[in-house]
């Protein structure tokens, strides 16, 4: 199974070697989990989605509540810098890493309990951070468990590059490096959203199973 950590999450998972693609468009839309009834605004118009709580939308608030800057302000680091500074040893970068990395490992306890997968491949600007993620999320998924078998799941960081947003006036665009000149507009408020980043974490599965 595959979980995409972008503006929002992507899931797709591979049954038999194949990727499952339900029976219409919009499979691997967990991202819309609800986790907490009280929970901040998505792009869904709901309250309290795992989206929410543990996409780059989610990293990106956390790290300016913990460094006092006002939140989707022209000043608001990419999740990718928030990633760098995190590795180079900042510690509000550092604890808004973790604190994301708690709620995507409550997403995928949820993910694990519901689909038992062998392996789940973490993608995204978070994945070269895994040292710090990594820990974080399997901490939370391990202590977790309710059902003991389940715990031999693998969980490991995607080696794919991820698409970079580029945000400005006119709408950002997000290019997939595996996919040619393809290229996905960020995903608008409501459910279309949702569909493109999923087509994303399609691809970008393909991208993963095709390398050697
Ligand atoms: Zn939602």
């Amino acid at each position: 199974m595959y979980v995409l950590v972008v503006e929002g999450i992507g899931t797709g998972l591979i049954l038999e070697g194949r990727l499952y693609r339900g029976s219409r468009i919009g499979t691997g839309g967990f991202g819309h989990m609800l986790m907490d009834l009280d929970g901040p605004p998505c792009i869904c118009g709901g309250y309290g989605c795992w989206e929410a709580l543990a996409s780059e939308r989610a990293l990106r608030r956390r790290y300016a509540e913990l460094t006092g800057q006002p939140a989707l302000s022209e000043r608001e680091p990419e999740a990718a810098d928030i990633v760098k500074a995190a590795l180079r040893g900042s510690r509000p970068a550092i604890d808004a890493l973790t604190q994301t990395a708690k709620y995507l490992g409550l997403g995928i306890l949820s993910l694990i309990h519901g689909l038992s997968p062998q392996t789940i491949v973490v993608g995204g600007n978070i994945a070269p951070a895994w040292n710090i993620v990594g820990p974080v999320i399997r901490e939370t998924v391990h202590s977790r468990f309710h059902i003991p078998s389940l715990a031999t799941v693998e969980i490991i960081p995607s080696s794919v590059p991820t698409p970079q947003p580029s945000r400005g006036g006119g709408g950002s665009v997000v290019e997939h490096p595996g996919a040619g000149s393809r290229r996905f507009r960020r995903p608008p408020p409501g459910c279309r959203g949702n569909q493109t980043l999923v087509r994303s974490a399609r691809l970008q599965i393909v991208t993963e199973i095709a390398r050697p």
